[in-house]
């Protein structure tokens, strides 16, 4: 019987185990986590009188992968969309509504773009200089960063650009690849002289499906991670919890796995661990896979939930949320007013925000211990959105290494790792086809795929 471990029971994990099992014995498919939490980054957390976020809250809906899922587990009925999705960016002491006229931050209609209040007039006519600009000369790859400064100016990528992009990643565009991480623009470029009207054109012929661009389930994401792990275990296949896998080692015939507690005999493997941990599990099957691995660098956010009291706000908060330039500093990148975008989160008189601190280059949230690093989000919180008082209640999650940075070239990176690993091994998660849940579980289900059609047709 051919055997199959999955290492790593995030949701590029239970997806791996989802398809694979839908294609081959279940039985012979064995899930190992090392933690007592299968679902990885998705983790909620019972949070006053309700269970709430600490990690993802929605997934999107451009890529169906999530969207496909959840239909397959029966859970269409229980989808939510955000009740509001009106963002502020927070500049020069002020709230701004995002620019209109933009397209995933760039300047696209431009008379629409001119009067907002979030960038000066000065930058405003430096990003009005685009469509005037030659054509964008792009060798393979470059930063989105690099990009966005040549054709719309320094303004708009750090007040813009930056939180927008950069925000998704908890990176900064002047390190992210633009054709990873923004690669509506680079197809902007290939069509058209100016960046700024191929993102129009773009927007002229996308036809809107009628579906909200963003999802979740009645009862969080935790819900799909439950109907998974139910699925999986009543097909048969088996779930380790509690047991770290080591190291991959080649024997005659396949793959033993090593664990903590003994050794798991395989087939295949998908490793869907963060590459830091593919790499030290595959080095011993592949010093070069492990090397590549190694270079992909990680953000390490932090999540705190604070709950405030409706009075606690001179004026109550309107909106999905606020995104915080690096430019001001600040802990805090991000708010995100949960109980506005969740109503299903409101308790009476509460508000509930999430507030996400450190991105990639900016690790100062770490440095406090979690009182301090609430009193000064609170602080941070009386600034920009005129809270009057403490929080009610407060909780911290910290995400060491967790979101992988794509930078230039990504994409020729991920290749040739996967040329360098060794054959029935299969690589899933965030570093391959992108961070998202649907990009995850789509990662699961390409490797799944690689690998049910490498036990048929052997390299
Ligand atoms: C704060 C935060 C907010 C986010 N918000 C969103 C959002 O709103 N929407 C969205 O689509 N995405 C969001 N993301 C991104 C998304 O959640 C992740 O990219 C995705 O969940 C990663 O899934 P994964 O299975 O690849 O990895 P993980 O979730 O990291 O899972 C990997 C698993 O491997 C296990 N493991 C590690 N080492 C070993 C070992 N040696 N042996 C066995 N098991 C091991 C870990 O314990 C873990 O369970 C967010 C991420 C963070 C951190």
């Amino acid at each position: 019987m051919t055997k199959v471990v999955v290492i790593g029971g995030g949701i590029s994990g239970l997806a791996s185990a989802y398809f694979l099992s839908g294609k081959m014995d279940p039985s012979s498919v064995t899930v190992v986590e090392s933690s007592d939490h299968f679902g990885g980054t998705i983790l909620d957390t019972k949070f006053g009188t309700r269970r709430v976020e600490t990690g993802p809250d929605s997934f999107i809906t451009r890529n169906p992968s999530a969207l496909e899922l959840v239909s397959d587990l029966n859970l269409s009925d229980h989808l939510i969309s955000p009740a509001t999705s009106t963002a502020y960016i927070y500049s020069r002491s002020k709230l701004h509504p995002i620019p209109a006229g933009t397209v995933f931050g760039a300047p696209s209609n431009f008379k629409k773009f001119f009067g907002n209040s979030l960038v000066s007039k000065a930058g405003q006519m430096r990003a009005a200089l685009e469509p005037l600009m030659s054509h964008a000369k792009i060798e393979g790859d470059a930063t989105v960063g690099s990009f966005s400064v040549k054709r719309w100016g320094r303004e708009v990528t750090d007040n813009l650009i930056d939180p927008l992009v950069g925000g998704i990643h908890a990176g900064t565009v002047y390190q992210l690849s633009l054709a990873e991480c923004a690669p509506q623009y680079l197809k902007a470029a290939r069509v058209s002289r100016s960046v700024s009207e191929g993102l129009k054109s773009q927007m002229a012929n996308y036809t809107p499906s009628g579906q909200p661009a963003f999802y979740s389930l009645e009862g969080g994401l935790s819900e799909l991670v439950d109907a998974l792990l139910d699925v999986l275990r009543n097909r048969g296949v088996v779930l380790a919890g509690n047991t770290k896998s080591t190291e991959i080692l080649s024997v005659a015939g396949g793959y033993k796995i090593i664990t903590q507690d003994g050794a798991l005999d395989a087939d295949g493997v998908i490793c869907a661990t963060p590459s830091y941990i593919t790499a030290s599990l595959l080095r011993p099957v592949s010093a070069k896979a492990a090397q590549l691995l190694e270079t992909i660098d990680y953000a390490s956010p932090i999540m705190t939930l604070l709950a405030y009291q409706d009075d606690a706000f001179r004026t109550p908060p309107s909106g999905s949320g606020v995104l915080i330039p690096r430019t001001n500093r600040t802990l805090s990148t991000a708010i995100t007013f949960a109980s506005n975008k969740w109503p299903n989160w409101k308790k009476e008189g509460e508000t509930i925000l999430r507030v996400s601190a450190g991105r990639f280059g900016d690790t100062r949230a770490w440095d406090f211990n979690d009182d301090a690093l609430v009193a000064n989000l609170e602080t941070e919180m009386a600034a920009i959105l005129g809270t009057r008082t403490g929080s009610l209640r407060s909780e911290v999650f910290r995400w060491r290494k967790r979101i992988p940075q794509f930078k230039p070239f990504h994409g020729q990176l991920i290749q040739r790792i996967r040329d360098n690993v060794p054959s029935s091994v299969e690589l899933a998660g965030a570093p391959f086809i992108g961070v998202g849940i649907p990009a995850c579980i789509s990662s699961g289900s390409l490797a799944a795929d690689r690998l049910i059609k490498n036990f048929s047709s052997p390299r």
